[in-house]
Parts: C-alpha cells; structure tokens; sequence
C-alpha cells in the first residue's frame, strides 16, 4: 500500500501536492492500494477543516484514494507498541523536565558539542516529575537506507540519541506514530519531502525493534525553491495549490507541471493516465528544482488549448458556447483562465471612451459611431451578420473611416485599443452586441 500523510495544518503546498501525485502514481503502477492518513497528532497546530479541504483537492486533481484513516485513531494502537517497547527495554520512561534538558543544552552550546540525550539522565528527576515521557533506546548500530531518488544514505550511530516516542499526555510523537502506521497498513513505498530524511533512521529503527522485517521504500524529494533561488516558503504565494487554482491554472496543468519538475519525461505535455504509463522516480533529478511560473503558464496554455468550447464555457460558468468559443481565441493571448475572464470581463465591461483614450476628438469619435452603432442595432439584427457588412454599414451610418474608425471600433466591442482579429472575435460576440454597446457616461 502506498500513502499520502498530510498535516492539517495548512494550506496545501505544491510539494505535499507533488508527494501526494507520485504517491498516487506508484500504487496505480503497483497495483496497490492508495490510503490518505491525516496526520492530526498535533493538536495544537491542527486547523478545523483542513482534512476536508485537503481531501477536496485531492479529489479535484483527480488522486482518488481508496481509505482515508485519522492517525489519531491509532493512538492506542501507538501506546500499545510503546509499553511492547518498554517490556523489551528497547523503550524507557524519562522523567527529564523541560527545565532539565534546557540547561543541558545550554551547557553544550557552551562547551561547542553538540546536543546529545543521555539514558542515565532518565530518573534523575524521578521524585519532582510526575508525568514521564517515553523515550525509544537510540542505535549503536549505523543505520542507512537505500533512497530511491538520493542513493545510500548513511547515518552515523552517535546520530540517534534515545528520542521520545510518547509524550508526557499519552500522545505519540510524529516519528513513532508514522513509523506503526506505515507498519500497521503495510505500506511498501513512501514518497515524500527530503526534510524527511532525517526522520528515516527513527522511524527504521522503531519498526526494527518490533521485528517487523519489511523492507520499505523510500523516495524523498528534493525541495522546490522559488524563482529567487530561495527555499519556498509559505509567504510564496504560488507554492500555495488554492492560490495557483485561484489564479486560473487547471489541476492537469498544475499536475503536468509538478511531475514534469527536474524529471525526464517522454513528451512536455501530458495527463495522469498517461503519466501512470512511464512514470519512473529514479528519474526526478536529486538537485532541488526552481518553481518557473513562465513554464507553468506555458504548460496551462497547452492544456487549455485541449479544451473545447463547451468544456470552456463551463469552466467559466456559463452556457454560452460563444463565451466559450472566445475564451479559446483568446488563448493567443492569455495562459489563464484568470486572464481570460478579465479579457470577456472588458468586452462586457462599459467602456471609458473619456478616460481612457487620449485626445477629446478621439472620444468624440468614438461617441459618434456609438450612436451609429444603437442605431444601427436598433434597425438590423446583426447576431447573424458577417463582420465585412457590419463594418460597412457602421462605416455608413457613422461617417467614420480609416484608423480611426477601425480603433473606436475595436475599444467600443473589445475594450482594448490592440489585440486579435476583430473579425476572428466578431463571430463570437455578435451575439452580444446589444449587452457590449455600453459606454460610461
Ligand atoms: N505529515 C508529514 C508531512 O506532512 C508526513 C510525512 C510523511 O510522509 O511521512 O510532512
């Protein structure tokens, strides 16, 4: 079985996203399961409603899981496996308070020595503490694991001091409740972010003092910096999933973009189904990647260019295939659907012939093929007429020629001075020519 263990205690990241896709990924071409575990063992940190909202946009990415469990669920479970621990002496209690550990971390930074847990400290403070944590016996033993992405990775035995597993409330901590339930839910491949490692050998080494022999696989993956080179960081607003939707980009783009990332891939642009076909993670370069905004919007245009009109017209929440059949034109010009829907908001839009265009006798001009215009719609219907007679008649009945009826015309149904083929957009907005002829008195 494969998993995917967010926190609910944020917004999803685009590296949580990436994790949870090549985790999808991997159970799909093992033809194992793939379970969702909430890792809410946190409680101070937990935000109410950020499993659902996780699990929303799993589903909207299409990562559809086949169980989801709350690891707060297992915890008798976890405090089951420590008192085994206990009885094993592989686990003690520590009665060390938080005063104790304090100063014995001072007096190694004084001292310039690292900070190290050591067991005889455990009942030092067995008379004036209470309320004991459980500590899992650190390795004398190197341990290393083979990573999928990284290679060997060797930790040294005086890396793994004796570390706490249960907290003083009963509660275990992240290393211990993740290493029994990958166990416990026979997870054989793990995927996840290479600030990660470092937990590998705890988590090992728990499951190694239970006797569980199954060999787990591990891919951590290399962080993903913002275009400054710096690591991501929450203030990044496109390392947000909700943010980068928001901003109009489709969660197959998104996807394609995410795995494409420091990977070898046989074609630039692709769905998941395809990806399931010859996704191989020894691929994913072991350096960290740049998020590249522009490749992204490269990326999003494809795929948008995929669509076709009807679906377009439903992403933008309407019934108009002309609305949608003019988002697809301007896809010569925008890479987003945000971009798109401020394009259409404008034609719609009344337009500021007084404010925006320089010069009053251009405003005039404009005011007079206005006129024209409401006239001219009032007299014809023109929602099935060719652009050639429209721009005739408009000519006619407004006097207007030359470039500066061409412009009026263009920023009267368009709103803009430049951009496509007004006959090209024609087509598709000769339906709405009464709703566009607006101006703003
Ligand atoms: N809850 C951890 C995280 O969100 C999961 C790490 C793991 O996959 O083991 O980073």
């Amino acid at each position: 079985m494969l998993r995917f263990a967010p926190s609910p205690t944020g917004d999803m990241h685009i590296g949580n996203l990436r994790a949870a896709i090549f985790n999808f990924i991997i159970a799909k071409q093992k033809k194992e399961k793939f379970l969702i575990r909430i890792e809410d063992t946190d409680f101070t940190r937990n935000i109410e409603g950020k499993d659902k909202e996780i699990l929303s946009l799993l589903n909207l990415f299409s990562l559809l899981w086949d169980d989801v469990v709350y690891q707060s669920h297992n915890f008798s479970k976890h405090q089951h496996f420590a008192e085994l621990l206990i009885q094993k002496n592989l686990a003690f209690y520590c009665y060390c308070t938080k005063e104790f550990l304090e100063q014995k971390k001072q007096e190694a930074m004084e001292q310039k020595k690292p900070f190290r847990y050591q067991d005889e400290w455990a009942t030092l403070q067995k008379d004036i503490n209470p309320k004991p944590v459980i500590r899992l016996r650190g390795s004398a033993i190197p341990l290393f694991f083979e990573d999928r992405i990284k290679g060997k990775i060797q930790f040294d035995s005086n890396e793994l001091d004796s570390f706490v597993i249960l907290r003083e409330d009963g509660i275990p901590t992240y290393n211990f409740a993740c290493a029994i339930d990958d166990m416990l839910y026979d997870i054989s491949f793990v995927v996840r972010g290479e600030d990660h490692v470092s937990n590998t050998p705890k988590q090992m080494l728990v499951q190694q003092y239970l006797g569980y022999d199954k060999k787990i696989e591990y891919a951590h993956l290399p962080i993903i910096l913002g275009e400054d080179g710096k690591k991501m960081s929450k203030r990044d607003a496109s390392s947000s999933v909700a943010y980068l939707l928001e901003e109009g980009f489709l969660p197959q783009a998104i996807l394609n973009y995410l795995v494409s990332m420091g990977n070898k891939t046989p074609n630039e642009i692709f769905n998941l189904t395809e990806a399931i076909e010859w996704f191989d993670i020894t691929n994913i370069a072991k350096s960290p990647v740049k998020f590249d905004l522009k490749r992204l919007r490269f990326i999003n245009r494809e795929h948008l260019k995929r669509l076709n009109e009807s679906e377009f017209a439903l992403l933008l929440e309407t019934k108009d295939l002309s609305i949608g059949g003019l988002a697809k034109l301007f896809l010569e010009e925008a890479s987003t659907l945000n971009e798109i829907r401020a394009k259409i908001k404008l034609i719609f839009a009344p337009k500021d012939i007084q404010k925006e265009y320089e010069g009053q006798v251009f405003a005039k001009q404009c005011k007079i093929l206005f006129e024209a215009l409401k006239a001219l719609l009032q007299e014809k219907d023109c929602s099935k007429m060719e652009y050639a007679d429209f721009k005739t008649e408009a000519m006619q009945k407004s006097g207007l020629k030359g470039k500066d009826f061409f412009k009026a015309l263009r920023i009267l149904l368009t709103g803009e001075s430049h951009g496509l083929e007004l006959e090209s957009v024609f087509v598709y907005i000769r339906l709405h020519l009464k709703e566009i002829l607006k101006i703003k008195e």
